[in-house]
């Protein structure tokens, strides 16, 4: 392992951008809205559907569970290597001085280590045939059947085809395309070979820990490379060989400008949301790094929608892709009860605390517009003596992971946050979705409320309409249906 890992290091190209590449930056451009739709923010207010900032700071220790730059293996000792590696070279002998006078005491037999799991040959998830480690790892996380996504995408893959998938939100995409990729890269070359990207850094490091989990019998490592996040262990965990990277493009594009991450080995490539993606104006970077990796790899491209750039780039950049439909596009998933509450803008925060009360689920997401205004959501209702967190873009990443972390892992009930976890974010636990303040346009209605009523589970959408948004409100309903959302008063209203 050591000898592949020094002659990678002698054969890597020198540390410089590769000439077409501009100065790349850490952080994606701001976000035009698709729509067009929105109104231009005030001086200070800042939307999050492009993340955070350029900020760096040292980053938290990783919650309970995250997987990220850690070898699999090494997470899990018991558990050996599924495929045989090169022979560990001798370490060199060194000439260390002797201290004769002391005998050092002899050292008890280390007790043996417990028989190791190996996992050789294949096995099946439903009726899809995949490497036996991947099998053992599906059926530990309790994925029994495939989802109807991944029944579609996983078998192509597989088999090499390009697949451009489009499906509803929370259906189990991430394994979809995580199955394939584990199954097709080796994890004894030490390079990397798959290649995922995304729009957001908590999105990030949720496919990086899904697909780590897949891989946790392959001997394979994978790496979130995100910005805000320090270079160094991104570094570090990519000169160990890791095989599989998930990332966002400003900051892939830094590290190949530094000549620490290296495409040239890449057999499946990613490109998940990517309609979110080319909204926030990353296609410039898709197509640099595109053009970085081999023209003969498997490329899938998963986007809620199919406007006419992504029909664009899946010409330009697929070969010949088989277009995968699960689920009606921008239609939120049937569980979700929907209900609106007419209020004034004024009496916002009142309606909040209303709503937390009657509408007591598991956990709540609540939605607001803009990073001003989700600070001043959590200030008040903490004065009101809720227990409630925030999340947006202009935090430290350190924080922005540290908050995520206890909401999911259930230690922090209610999370306030601006559209940086609308799309993909996955905690299942999360009841109830609040649109403090509406959604602007009918897709990020349906991305927000996407995040309840996960996987077949009940859930709750709340949307406060007040006398600022009917324009906003009548265009969702007249596109999701009058019948399905209900209209309901405020107790608060009723009081008199
Ligand atoms: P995703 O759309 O990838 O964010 O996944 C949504 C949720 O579905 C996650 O909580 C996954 O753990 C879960 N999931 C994905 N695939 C399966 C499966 N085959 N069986 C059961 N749960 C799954």
């Amino acid at each position: 392992m050591l000898r592949k890992f020094v002659d990678r290091l002698r054969s890597r190209e020198p540390a410089t951008p590769p000439k077409s590449d501009p100065p790349p930056s850490s952080d994606p451009p701001a976000q035009a809205n698709r729509s067009g739709q929105r109104q231009p923010l005030a001086a200070g207010q800042q939307s999050d559907a492009a993340p955070g900032t350029r900020r760096r700071r040292r980053r938290r220790r990783k919650p309970d569970g995250a997987t990220s730059e850690v070898r699999n293996t090494e997470a899990n000792p018991q558990v050996a290597p599924a495929q045989e590696r090169a022979p560990r070279p001798p370490a060199p002998r060194t000439e260390a001085p002797r201290t004769p006078q002391r005998q050092r005491p002899v050292r008890p037999p280390a007790p043996e280590a417990p028989a190791a799991q190996v996992f050789t040959g294949t096995g099946f998830f439903g009726d899809i045939e995949v490497s036996a480690a991947v099998a053992h790892a599906l059926s530990e996380m309790g994925y029994t059947q495939p989802t109807p996504i991944q029944a579609l995408v996983t078998r192509p893959m597989i088999e090499g085809r390009d697949v451009v998938g489009q499906a509803q939100t929370g259906t189990g995409k991430t394994a979809g395309f995580g199955v394939p990729i584990v199954n097709i890269v080796d994890g004894d070359k030490l390079s990397v070979q798959a290649l995922v990207l995304v729009p957001t850094r908590e999105l990030a490091q949720q496919v990086s820990d899904e697909i780590a989990r897949i891989a946790k019998y392959s001997h394979i490592e994978v790496v979130a490379v995100y910005g805000g996040a320090p270079l160094g262990s991104q570094v570090r965990a990519l000169e160990r060989g890791a095989q599989i990277v998930v990332g966002t493009p400003g900051r892939i594009l830094d590290h190949l400008g530094r000549g620490t991450l290296n495409l040239g080995g890449v057999r499946v490539l990613v490109l998940d949301e990517a309609d979110q993606m080319l909204d926030i104006g990353f296609l410039p970077d898709i197509r640099r790094i595109l053009r970085l990796t081999p023209r003969d790899r498997l490329t899938a491209m998963f986007s809620a929608t199919v406007p006419a750039p992504i029909k664009r780039l899946a010409h330009s950049y697929l070969h010949d892709p088989e277009w995968l439909l699960a689920g009606e596009e921008t239609r939120p998933v049937n569980e979700v009860e929907q209900v609106c509450y007419e209020v004034a803008n004024q009496d916002k925060p009142e309606a909040l605390a209303e709503v937390i009360q009657t509408h007591s689920g598991e956990q709540s997401l609540i939605f607001c517009r803009t990073q001003i205004a989700v600070d001043r959501v959590v200030r008040i209702l903490r004065r009101k003596g809720h227990s409630i967190e925030g999340i947006h873009g202009g935090m430290p990443q350190g924080e922005r992971n540290a908050v995520m972390g206890r909401f999911r892992s259930g230690e922090a009930k209610l999370l306030v946050s601006t559209n940086l976890t609308a799309r993909g974010i996955d905690v299942p636990t999360v009841e109830n979705v609040i649109n403090y303040d509406i959604p602007e346009s009918v897709e990020e209605y349906v991305h927000r409320i996407g995040r309840t009523a996960r996987m077949g589970r009940p859930g709750t959408a709340i949307t406060f309409l007040s006398e600022w948004d009917i324009e906003f409100y009548d265009a969702i309903e007249s596109h999701i249906g009058a019948d399905q959302i209900e209209r309901r008063a405020l107790a608060l209203y009723r009081r008199g």
